[in-house]
Protein backbone atom coordinates (compact mmCIF):
# COMPACT_ATOMS: atom_id res chain seq x y z
CA UNK A 1 0.00 0.00 0.00
CA UNK A 2 1.15 3.59 -0.86
CA UNK A 3 2.53 5.68 2.11
CA UNK A 4 1.29 8.95 2.38
CA UNK A 5 4.01 11.03 3.59
CA UNK A 6 2.90 13.69 6.71
CA UNK A 7 4.21 16.68 7.94
CA UNK A 8 5.75 17.37 11.69
CA UNK A 9 5.38 20.63 13.00
CA UNK A 10 5.39 21.53 16.85
CA UNK A 11 5.95 17.65 17.72
CA UNK A 12 2.64 16.11 16.30
CA UNK A 13 2.53 14.22 12.78
CA UNK A 14 -0.24 15.97 10.34
CA UNK A 15 -1.89 15.29 7.18
CA UNK A 16 -1.31 17.92 4.90
CA UNK A 17 -4.15 20.63 3.83
CA UNK A 18 -2.11 20.21 0.07
CA UNK A 19 -4.44 20.46 -2.87
CA UNK A 20 -2.61 18.16 -4.79
CA UNK A 21 0.56 14.92 -3.99
CA UNK A 22 2.73 13.45 -6.06
CA UNK A 23 3.69 9.71 -6.22
CA UNK A 24 6.80 8.30 -4.81
CA UNK A 25 8.38 5.74 -6.84
CA UNK A 26 10.01 2.41 -5.94
CA UNK A 27 12.92 2.84 -9.39
CA UNK A 28 13.32 -0.73 -9.69
CA UNK A 29 9.98 -1.85 -10.16
CA UNK A 30 8.32 1.38 -11.39
CA UNK A 31 5.98 1.23 -9.28
CA UNK A 32 4.10 3.83 -6.64
CA UNK A 33 5.15 3.04 -3.02
CA UNK A 34 4.11 6.50 -1.25
CA UNK A 35 2.74 9.44 -2.11
CA UNK A 36 3.72 13.32 -0.87
CA UNK A 37 2.12 16.32 -0.02
CA UNK A 38 2.13 19.67 -2.24
CA UNK A 39 2.09 21.48 0.96
CA UNK A 40 0.81 24.70 0.92
CA UNK A 41 3.54 27.97 2.19
CA UNK A 42 0.70 28.50 5.07
CA UNK A 43 1.85 24.67 6.26
CA UNK A 44 6.07 26.46 6.12
CA UNK A 45 4.26 29.29 8.22
CA UNK A 46 3.36 26.66 10.92
CA UNK A 47 6.76 25.17 11.00
CA UNK A 48 8.64 28.55 11.32
CA UNK A 49 6.11 29.64 14.00
CA UNK A 50 6.13 26.40 16.16
CA UNK A 51 10.10 26.50 15.56
CA UNK A 52 10.37 30.17 16.45
CA UNK A 53 8.37 29.25 19.80
CA UNK A 54 10.40 26.27 20.89
CA UNK A 55 13.65 28.33 20.40
CA UNK A 56 13.71 30.69 23.23
CA UNK A 57 13.87 27.44 25.52
CA UNK A 58 16.50 25.71 23.48
CA UNK A 59 19.23 28.17 23.05
CA UNK A 60 19.07 28.48 27.15
CA UNK A 61 19.27 24.48 27.29
CA UNK A 62 22.90 23.93 28.25
CA UNK A 63 24.81 22.54 25.45
CA UNK A 64 25.99 19.49 27.34
CA UNK A 65 22.18 18.71 28.27
CA UNK A 66 21.29 19.42 23.98
CA UNK A 67 23.67 16.78 22.40
CA UNK A 68 21.78 14.13 25.16
CA UNK A 69 18.96 14.25 22.78
CA UNK A 70 21.99 13.55 19.57
CA UNK A 71 23.77 10.90 22.05
CA UNK A 72 20.16 8.94 21.95
CA UNK A 73 19.43 10.18 18.16
CA UNK A 74 23.10 8.11 17.54
CA UNK A 75 21.71 4.41 19.06
CA UNK A 76 18.21 4.97 17.47
CA UNK A 77 20.11 5.44 14.28
CA UNK A 78 22.11 2.58 14.13
CA UNK A 79 19.45 -0.08 15.83
CA UNK A 80 17.13 1.26 12.94
CA UNK A 81 20.01 1.06 10.02
CA UNK A 82 19.52 -1.79 8.53
CA UNK A 83 15.45 -0.96 8.22
CA UNK A 84 16.48 2.49 7.13
CA UNK A 85 18.89 1.32 4.13
CA UNK A 86 16.12 -0.71 3.48
CA UNK A 87 13.79 2.12 3.10
CA UNK A 88 16.64 4.67 1.40
CA UNK A 89 16.79 1.93 -1.34
CA UNK A 90 13.41 1.19 -1.92
CA UNK A 91 12.76 4.83 -2.79
CA UNK A 92 16.05 6.08 -4.17
CA UNK A 93 16.91 2.93 -6.59
CA UNK A 94 20.91 2.41 -4.46
CA UNK A 95 22.49 -0.29 -3.57
CA UNK A 96 21.77 -1.95 -0.27
CA UNK A 97 25.37 -1.53 0.62
CA UNK A 98 25.30 2.18 -0.43
CA UNK A 99 22.41 3.03 1.64
CA UNK A 100 23.96 1.34 4.42
CA UNK A 101 26.80 3.63 3.93
CA UNK A 102 24.86 6.58 3.50
CA UNK A 103 23.36 5.80 7.20
CA UNK A 104 27.02 5.58 8.84
CA UNK A 105 27.75 9.11 7.22
CA UNK A 106 24.99 10.20 8.56
CA UNK A 107 25.55 8.89 12.29
CA UNK A 108 29.33 10.04 11.73
CA UNK A 109 27.83 13.66 11.65
CA UNK A 110 25.19 13.24 15.00
CA UNK A 111 28.68 11.82 16.43
CA UNK A 112 30.66 15.05 15.53
CA UNK A 113 27.68 17.53 16.92
CA UNK A 114 28.11 15.54 20.16
CA UNK A 115 31.52 17.71 20.57
CA UNK A 116 29.39 21.09 20.23
CA UNK A 117 30.36 21.67 24.32
CA UNK A 118 33.54 21.97 23.05
CA UNK A 119 33.00 23.20 19.40
CA UNK A 120 31.20 26.28 20.60
CA UNK A 121 33.42 27.38 22.93
CA UNK A 122 34.52 31.52 22.02
CA UNK A 123 37.68 32.83 23.17
CA UNK A 124 38.68 36.13 25.42
CA UNK A 125 41.36 38.78 26.10
CA UNK A 126 42.33 39.91 29.31
CA UNK A 127 43.39 43.83 29.51
CA UNK A 128 43.14 44.62 25.85
CA UNK A 129 43.63 48.02 27.07
CA UNK A 130 44.05 48.89 30.92
CA UNK A 131 41.07 47.44 32.92
CA UNK A 132 39.07 46.12 29.55
CA UNK A 133 38.74 42.82 28.53
CA UNK A 134 36.91 41.41 25.61
CA UNK A 135 34.93 38.12 25.03
CA UNK A 136 33.62 36.38 22.14
CA UNK A 137 30.99 34.51 22.34
CA UNK A 138 29.04 32.20 20.09
CA UNK A 139 25.27 32.41 20.37
CA UNK A 140 22.60 30.23 17.78
CA UNK A 141 21.04 32.26 14.80
CA UNK A 142 17.49 31.13 15.19
CA UNK A 143 15.12 29.08 12.99
CA UNK A 144 17.32 27.55 10.13
CA UNK A 145 16.13 25.14 7.21
CA UNK A 146 17.37 22.62 4.60
CA UNK A 147 15.90 22.39 1.27
CA UNK A 148 17.26 18.54 0.21
CA UNK A 149 18.59 16.40 -2.66
CA UNK A 150 16.55 13.66 -3.49
CA UNK A 151 20.20 11.37 -4.10
CA UNK A 152 21.10 10.74 -0.28
CA UNK A 153 17.79 11.45 1.28
CA UNK A 154 19.35 9.79 4.79
CA UNK A 155 22.72 11.61 4.90
CA UNK A 156 22.40 15.64 3.31
CA UNK A 157 19.95 16.74 6.26
CA UNK A 158 22.26 15.47 8.23
CA UNK A 159 25.44 17.83 7.81
CA UNK A 160 23.55 20.18 8.53
CA UNK A 161 20.85 19.31 11.20
CA UNK A 162 23.01 17.57 13.97
CA UNK A 163 25.26 20.77 13.86
CA UNK A 164 22.14 23.23 13.70
CA UNK A 165 20.30 22.20 16.55
CA UNK A 166 23.40 21.43 18.87
CA UNK A 167 24.32 25.20 18.69
CA UNK A 168 20.69 25.79 19.76
CA UNK A 169 18.74 26.97 16.53
CA UNK A 170 15.83 25.34 15.96
CA UNK A 171 14.99 23.66 12.27
CA UNK A 172 12.88 22.58 9.45
CA UNK A 173 13.64 20.14 6.70
CA UNK A 174 12.39 19.74 3.37
CA UNK A 175 12.85 16.90 1.65
CA UNK A 176 13.26 16.47 -2.29
CA UNK A 177 9.47 15.33 -3.19
CA UNK A 178 11.22 12.72 -5.05
CA UNK A 179 12.44 10.20 -1.48
CA UNK A 180 10.40 11.84 1.52
CA UNK A 181 9.88 8.55 3.25
CA UNK A 182 13.27 8.31 4.64
CA UNK A 183 12.35 11.04 6.62
CA UNK A 184 9.19 9.65 7.73
CA UNK A 185 11.51 7.09 9.49
CA UNK A 186 13.87 9.37 10.76
CA UNK A 187 11.73 11.90 12.16
CA UNK A 188 10.31 9.15 14.33
CA UNK A 189 13.75 8.62 15.71
CA UNK A 190 13.84 11.95 16.22
CA UNK A 191 10.59 11.98 18.34
CA UNK A 192 11.72 9.01 20.61
CA UNK A 193 15.10 11.20 20.75
CA UNK A 194 12.91 13.20 23.51
CA UNK A 195 13.65 16.62 21.41
CA UNK A 196 11.07 19.32 22.52
CA UNK A 197 8.45 19.72 20.27
CA UNK A 198 9.34 22.63 17.68
CA UNK A 199 12.76 21.76 17.98
CA UNK A 200 12.94 19.62 14.57
CA UNK A 201 10.29 19.93 11.51
CA UNK A 202 9.53 18.67 8.66
CA UNK A 203 7.32 20.10 5.62
CA UNK A 204 6.94 17.94 2.61
CA UNK A 205 6.46 19.58 -0.75
CA UNK A 206 7.99 21.14 -4.15
CA UNK A 207 9.69 24.60 -5.14
CA UNK A 208 6.59 26.11 -3.12
CA UNK A 209 7.93 25.05 0.42
CA UNK A 210 11.22 26.17 -0.82
CA UNK A 211 10.03 29.52 -1.77
CA UNK A 212 7.60 30.26 1.44
CA UNK A 213 11.02 29.26 3.51
CA UNK A 214 13.05 31.40 1.55
CA UNK A 215 10.77 33.88 2.32
CA UNK A 216 9.88 33.92 5.33
CA UNK A 217 11.21 37.22 7.84
CA UNK A 218 11.58 34.12 10.95
CA UNK A 219 14.27 31.36 8.89
CA UNK A 220 17.63 33.18 9.38
CA UNK A 221 19.91 30.73 7.73
CA UNK A 222 19.34 28.22 4.50
CA UNK A 223 21.19 24.75 3.75
CA UNK A 224 20.49 23.92 0.52
CA UNK A 225 22.05 21.02 -1.75
CA UNK A 226 20.82 20.17 -5.19
CA UNK A 227 21.37 21.63 -8.83
CA UNK A 228 23.85 24.17 -10.09
CA UNK A 229 20.88 26.36 -11.76
CA UNK A 230 18.93 25.78 -8.29
CA UNK A 231 21.66 26.63 -6.30
CA UNK A 232 21.94 29.67 -7.70
CA UNK A 233 18.34 30.78 -7.60
CA UNK A 234 18.19 29.88 -4.05
CA UNK A 235 21.43 32.00 -2.81
CA UNK A 236 20.16 34.75 -4.72
CA UNK A 237 16.62 34.58 -3.25
CA UNK A 238 18.20 34.04 0.38
CA UNK A 239 20.66 36.85 -0.09
CA UNK A 240 18.01 38.97 -1.31
CA UNK A 241 16.37 38.68 2.24
CA UNK A 242 18.87 38.96 4.44
CA UNK A 243 19.48 35.13 5.16
CA UNK A 244 23.03 33.25 5.79
CA UNK A 245 23.16 30.26 2.70
CA UNK A 246 25.19 27.90 1.57
CA UNK A 247 23.88 26.48 -1.33
CA UNK A 248 25.76 23.24 -2.65
CA UNK A 249 25.47 22.39 -6.46
CA UNK A 250 26.11 19.85 -8.93
CA UNK A 251 29.26 18.54 -10.64
CA UNK A 252 31.65 17.33 -13.55
CA UNK A 253 34.20 15.58 -11.53
CA UNK A 254 37.39 14.68 -13.62
CA UNK A 255 39.64 12.01 -12.59
CA UNK A 256 43.00 11.96 -14.35
CA UNK A 257 44.72 8.64 -14.89
CA UNK A 258 49.11 8.76 -14.87
CA UNK A 259 51.09 6.09 -16.57
CA UNK A 260 52.03 4.96 -13.37
CA UNK A 261 48.82 4.49 -11.79
CA UNK A 262 47.99 0.68 -9.97
CA UNK A 263 45.85 -0.45 -13.38
CA UNK A 264 43.78 -2.77 -11.10
CA UNK A 265 43.20 -0.83 -8.34
CA UNK A 266 42.52 2.46 -9.82
CA UNK A 267 40.01 0.88 -12.65
CA UNK A 268 37.96 -0.93 -9.64
CA UNK A 269 37.88 2.06 -7.48
CA UNK A 270 37.17 4.55 -10.48
CA UNK A 271 34.56 2.20 -11.76
CA UNK A 272 32.84 2.25 -8.19
CA UNK A 273 33.18 6.40 -8.34
CA UNK A 274 31.40 6.64 -11.90
CA UNK A 275 28.93 4.15 -11.93
CA UNK A 276 28.28 3.35 -7.79
CA UNK A 277 25.10 4.89 -6.86
CA UNK A 278 24.25 4.77 -10.76
CA UNK A 279 26.55 8.06 -11.01
CA UNK A 280 23.84 9.86 -9.27
CA UNK A 281 26.56 11.31 -6.70
CA UNK A 282 28.03 14.61 -6.56
CA UNK A 283 31.58 13.18 -6.31
CA UNK A 284 31.22 10.62 -9.03
CA UNK A 285 33.72 10.88 -11.11
CA UNK A 286 32.08 11.57 -14.95
CA UNK A 287 35.59 12.08 -17.14
CA UNK A 288 38.47 10.20 -17.02
CA UNK A 289 41.29 11.74 -18.52
CA UNK A 290 44.42 9.23 -19.28
CA UNK A 291 47.67 10.79 -19.71
CA UNK A 292 50.38 9.35 -22.26
CA UNK A 293 50.83 5.78 -22.18
CA UNK A 294 47.96 5.18 -19.49
CA UNK A 295 45.19 5.00 -22.22
CA UNK A 296 45.38 2.27 -24.02
CA UNK A 297 44.90 -0.66 -20.87
CA UNK A 298 43.26 2.20 -18.87
CA UNK A 299 40.49 1.79 -21.94
CA UNK A 300 40.46 -1.71 -22.29
CA UNK A 301 40.28 -2.18 -18.33
CA UNK A 302 37.28 0.46 -17.57
CA UNK A 303 35.29 -1.16 -20.48
CA UNK A 304 35.55 -4.22 -19.36
CA UNK A 305 34.84 -3.14 -15.83
CA UNK A 306 31.50 -1.14 -17.10
CA UNK A 307 30.39 -4.00 -18.98
CA UNK A 308 30.36 -6.77 -16.41
CA UNK A 309 28.73 -4.03 -13.70
CA UNK A 310 25.62 -6.43 -12.41
CA UNK A 311 22.54 -4.23 -12.55
CA UNK A 312 19.81 -4.59 -11.37
CA UNK A 313 17.37 -4.16 -8.09
CA UNK A 314 19.52 -2.43 -4.97
CA UNK A 315 17.60 -4.80 -2.45
CA UNK A 316 19.00 -8.06 -4.84
CA UNK A 317 22.10 -9.75 -3.74
CA UNK A 318 25.05 -9.29 -5.63
CA UNK A 319 23.62 -6.23 -7.27
CA UNK A 320 26.43 -3.93 -7.97
CA UNK A 321 24.47 -1.16 -9.25
CA UNK A 322 20.56 -0.08 -8.98
CA UNK A 323 18.30 2.05 -11.33
CA UNK A 324 18.30 6.23 -11.79
CA UNK A 325 15.60 8.06 -9.90
CA UNK A 326 13.12 8.31 -12.52
CA UNK A 327 11.73 7.27 -15.99
CA UNK A 328 12.38 11.00 -16.94
CA UNK A 329 15.89 11.09 -15.33
CA UNK A 330 16.46 7.59 -17.26
CA UNK A 331 15.54 9.39 -20.77
CA UNK A 332 17.09 12.46 -20.61
CA UNK A 333 20.53 10.23 -19.88
CA UNK A 334 19.77 8.00 -22.69
CA UNK A 335 19.06 11.03 -24.91
CA UNK A 336 22.28 13.10 -23.95
CA UNK A 337 23.95 9.67 -24.58
CA UNK A 338 22.26 9.43 -27.65
CA UNK A 339 22.97 13.07 -28.92
CA UNK A 340 26.82 12.83 -28.22
CA UNK A 341 26.67 9.60 -30.45
CA UNK A 342 25.66 11.24 -33.39
CA UNK A 343 27.75 13.85 -32.60
CA UNK A 344 31.09 11.06 -33.64
CA UNK A 345 31.43 10.03 -29.95
CA UNK A 346 31.99 6.17 -29.89
CA UNK A 347 30.41 4.24 -27.13
CA UNK A 348 33.21 1.74 -25.70
CA UNK A 349 30.15 0.33 -23.29
CA UNK A 350 26.61 1.62 -24.32
CA UNK A 351 24.00 1.11 -20.73
CA UNK A 352 21.03 2.25 -23.35
CA UNK A 353 18.19 0.17 -23.56
CA UNK A 354 19.45 -2.20 -20.39
CA UNK A 355 16.81 -4.48 -19.09
CA UNK A 356 16.88 -6.81 -15.99
CA UNK A 357 15.23 -9.60 -15.74
CA UNK A 358 12.44 -9.15 -13.15
CA UNK A 359 12.08 -5.80 -13.20
CA UNK A 360 11.46 -4.74 -17.15
CA UNK A 361 9.92 -1.68 -16.21
CA UNK A 362 12.70 -0.39 -14.01
CA UNK A 363 14.33 3.04 -14.38
CA UNK A 364 17.65 1.44 -15.28
CA UNK A 365 20.68 2.68 -17.41
CA UNK A 366 23.89 0.41 -17.80
CA UNK A 367 26.88 2.24 -17.23
CA UNK A 368 28.71 3.67 -20.17
CA UNK A 369 31.84 4.79 -21.57
CA UNK A 370 32.52 7.34 -24.49
CA UNK A 371 35.21 8.09 -25.95
CA UNK A 372 35.85 10.70 -28.74
CA UNK A 373 33.15 13.36 -27.57
CA UNK A 374 33.39 16.62 -29.02
CA UNK A 375 34.95 19.35 -27.14
CA UNK A 376 31.82 21.24 -27.74
CA UNK A 377 29.17 18.34 -27.40
CA UNK A 378 26.59 18.72 -24.47
CA UNK A 379 27.66 15.97 -22.85
CA UNK A 380 31.13 17.03 -22.39
CA UNK A 381 30.29 19.72 -19.85
CA UNK A 382 26.58 19.05 -18.63
CA UNK A 383 26.10 17.05 -15.33
CA UNK A 384 24.80 13.86 -16.60
CA UNK A 385 23.79 12.69 -12.88
CA UNK A 386 23.77 8.62 -14.53
CA UNK A 387 26.59 6.15 -14.92
CA UNK A 388 28.22 7.49 -17.64
CA UNK A 389 32.18 8.09 -18.29
CA UNK A 390 33.93 9.90 -20.96
CA UNK A 391 37.37 8.81 -21.66
CA UNK A 392 39.63 11.61 -23.17
CA UNK A 393 43.11 11.22 -23.62
CA UNK A 394 46.26 14.32 -23.24
CA UNK A 395 50.02 13.73 -23.49
CA UNK A 396 51.25 15.27 -20.29
CA UNK A 397 49.84 15.98 -16.58
CA UNK A 398 50.05 19.92 -17.31
CA UNK A 399 47.78 19.08 -19.84
CA UNK A 400 45.25 17.14 -17.91
CA UNK A 401 45.50 19.74 -15.40
CA UNK A 402 44.36 22.48 -17.51
CA UNK A 403 41.55 20.24 -18.38
CA UNK A 404 40.38 20.00 -14.91
CA UNK A 405 40.47 23.54 -14.28
CA UNK A 406 38.82 24.27 -17.66
CA UNK A 407 35.21 22.86 -15.86
CA UNK A 408 33.07 25.33 -14.76
CA UNK A 409 32.27 22.82 -11.81
CA UNK A 410 34.54 22.31 -8.89
CA UNK A 411 33.21 20.05 -6.51
CA UNK A 412 36.13 17.11 -7.25
CA UNK A 413 39.23 16.21 -9.02
CA UNK A 414 41.01 13.40 -8.84
CA UNK A 415 44.52 11.54 -9.67
CA UNK A 416 45.58 7.90 -9.68
CA UNK A 417 49.61 7.83 -9.41
CA UNK A 418 52.59 6.08 -8.28
CA UNK A 419 54.21 9.41 -8.27
CA UNK A 420 54.44 11.65 -4.85
CA UNK A 421 55.61 14.46 -6.98
CA UNK A 422 52.82 14.08 -9.63
CA UNK A 423 50.35 13.33 -6.10
CA UNK A 424 51.75 16.92 -4.63
CA UNK A 425 51.10 19.37 -7.89
CA UNK A 426 47.80 18.36 -8.52
CA UNK A 427 46.59 18.25 -4.85
CA UNK A 428 48.51 21.56 -5.30
CA UNK A 429 47.16 23.37 -8.42
CA UNK A 430 43.56 21.41 -9.11
CA UNK A 431 40.38 23.85 -8.48
CA UNK A 432 38.46 21.51 -6.79
CA UNK A 433 36.38 21.34 -2.98
CA UNK A 434 37.41 18.26 -2.97
CA UNK A 435 40.88 16.10 -4.02
CA UNK A 436 41.36 12.41 -4.58
CA UNK A 437 44.87 10.84 -4.72
CA UNK A 438 43.92 7.25 -5.43
CA UNK A 439 40.52 8.18 -4.37
CA UNK A 440 37.50 8.02 -6.48
CA UNK A 441 35.05 9.75 -4.24
CA UNK A 442 36.93 12.04 -2.17
CA UNK A 443 33.80 12.65 0.44
CA UNK A 444 35.43 14.61 3.19
CA UNK A 445 34.56 12.68 7.01
CA UNK A 446 32.34 14.62 8.99
CA UNK A 447 35.08 16.86 11.22
CA UNK A 448 36.15 18.13 7.70
CA UNK A 449 34.27 20.91 5.69
CA UNK A 450 32.56 19.64 2.72
CA UNK A 451 31.53 21.33 -0.06
CA UNK A 452 32.75 22.21 -3.86
CA UNK A 453 34.35 25.15 -5.90
CA UNK A 454 33.37 27.35 -8.46
CA UNK A 455 30.24 26.73 -10.08
CA UNK A 456 29.35 23.74 -7.50
CA UNK A 457 29.15 26.11 -4.62
CA UNK A 458 27.31 29.56 -3.95
CA UNK A 459 27.96 30.85 -0.08
CA UNK A 460 30.87 31.30 2.19
CA UNK A 461 31.02 28.66 5.61
CA UNK A 462 30.81 24.93 4.07
CA UNK A 463 28.89 21.88 5.91
CA UNK A 464 30.25 19.69 8.22
CA UNK A 465 32.15 20.11 11.40
CA UNK A 466 33.89 23.21 12.72
CA UNK A 467 32.80 25.25 9.84
CA UNK A 468 29.18 23.62 10.40
CA UNK A 469 29.20 25.54 13.89
CA UNK A 470 30.30 28.66 12.21
CA UNK A 471 27.42 29.10 9.52
CA UNK A 472 25.15 27.86 12.72
CA UNK A 473 26.31 30.97 15.46
CA UNK A 474 26.35 34.24 15.40
CA UNK A 475 29.57 35.87 17.24
CA UNK A 476 29.05 38.41 19.72
CA UNK A 477 32.04 40.26 20.84
CA UNK A 478 31.45 41.85 24.54
CA UNK A 479 33.97 44.28 25.96
CA UNK A 480 33.97 45.00 29.01
CA UNK A 481 35.54 48.19 31.54
CA UNK A 482 36.58 47.44 34.82
CA UNK A 483 38.50 50.14 36.71
CA UNK A 484 41.08 49.02 38.95
CA UNK A 485 40.50 51.46 41.75
CA UNK A 486 36.45 49.94 41.68
CA UNK A 487 37.90 46.71 42.76
CA UNK A 488 39.11 49.13 45.80
CA UNK A 489 35.82 50.09 47.34
CA UNK A 490 35.54 46.13 48.28
P1 LIG B 1 17.22 19.84 -7.57
O1 LIG B 1 18.04 21.08 -7.71
O2 LIG B 1 16.25 19.51 -8.64
O3 LIG B 1 16.35 19.88 -6.22
C1 LIG B 1 16.96 20.08 -4.95
C2 LIG B 1 15.89 20.60 -3.98
O4 LIG B 1 15.47 21.90 -4.41
C3 LIG B 1 14.63 19.76 -3.90
O5 LIG B 1 14.19 19.73 -2.56
C4 LIG B 1 13.63 20.51 -4.78
O6 LIG B 1 12.29 20.33 -4.39
C5 LIG B 1 14.05 21.95 -4.59
N1 LIG B 1 13.82 22.80 -5.76
C6 LIG B 1 13.75 22.42 -7.06
N2 LIG B 1 13.62 23.50 -7.85
C7 LIG B 1 13.61 24.58 -7.05
C8 LIG B 1 13.52 25.99 -7.26
N3 LIG B 1 13.44 26.49 -8.48
N4 LIG B 1 13.58 26.81 -6.19
C9 LIG B 1 13.71 26.31 -4.94
N5 LIG B 1 13.78 24.99 -4.66
C10 LIG B 1 13.75 24.13 -5.71
O7 LIG B 1 18.28 18.65 -7.34
P2 LIG B 1 18.02 17.07 -7.34
O8 LIG B 1 17.71 16.61 -8.73
O9 LIG B 1 17.10 16.70 -6.23
O10 LIG B 1 19.47 16.55 -6.90
C11 LIG B 1 20.51 16.30 -7.80
C12 LIG B 1 21.48 17.45 -7.87
O11 LIG B 1 22.02 17.70 -6.57
C13 LIG B 1 22.67 17.17 -8.76
O12 LIG B 1 22.93 18.31 -9.52
C14 LIG B 1 23.80 16.92 -7.77
O13 LIG B 1 25.10 17.20 -8.25
C15 LIG B 1 23.43 17.84 -6.66
N6 LIG B 1 24.06 17.45 -5.41
C16 LIG B 1 25.08 18.21 -4.96
C17 LIG B 1 25.74 17.85 -3.79
C18 LIG B 1 26.89 18.67 -3.29
O14 LIG B 1 27.33 18.45 -2.18
N7 LIG B 1 27.39 19.63 -4.06
C19 LIG B 1 25.34 16.72 -3.09
C20 LIG B 1 24.27 15.97 -3.58
C21 LIG B 1 23.63 16.34 -4.74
Amino acid sequence: MATEALNYIGGSWRHSRAGAHAPVHDPARAEVVGTVPLSPASEVEEAAQAASSALADWRRTPPSERVQHLFRLKTLLEDDLEDLACLITRECGKTLEESRGEMRRAVENVEVACGIPLLLQGYNSEDIARGIDETMIRQPIGVCAVIAPFNFPGMIPFWFLPYAVACGNTYIVKPSKRVPLTMQRIFALFERSGFPKGVLNLVNGDRNVSDAILDHPSIRAISFVGSTPVARAVYAHAAANGKRAQCQGGAKNPIVVMPDADLDTSVRIIADSAFGCAGQRCLAGSVAIAVGEALTPFREAISAAAATRVVGCGLDDGVQMGPVISRESQRRIEELVGRAVEQGARPLVDGRGVRVPGYELGFFVGPTVLEGVLADAEIASAEVFGPVLNLVSVPSLDEAIALVNAGQYGNQASIFTASGSAARKFRYEAEAGNVGVNVGVAAPMAFFPFSGWKESFFGDLHGQGVDAVEFFTQKKVVVERWPREWSRKF
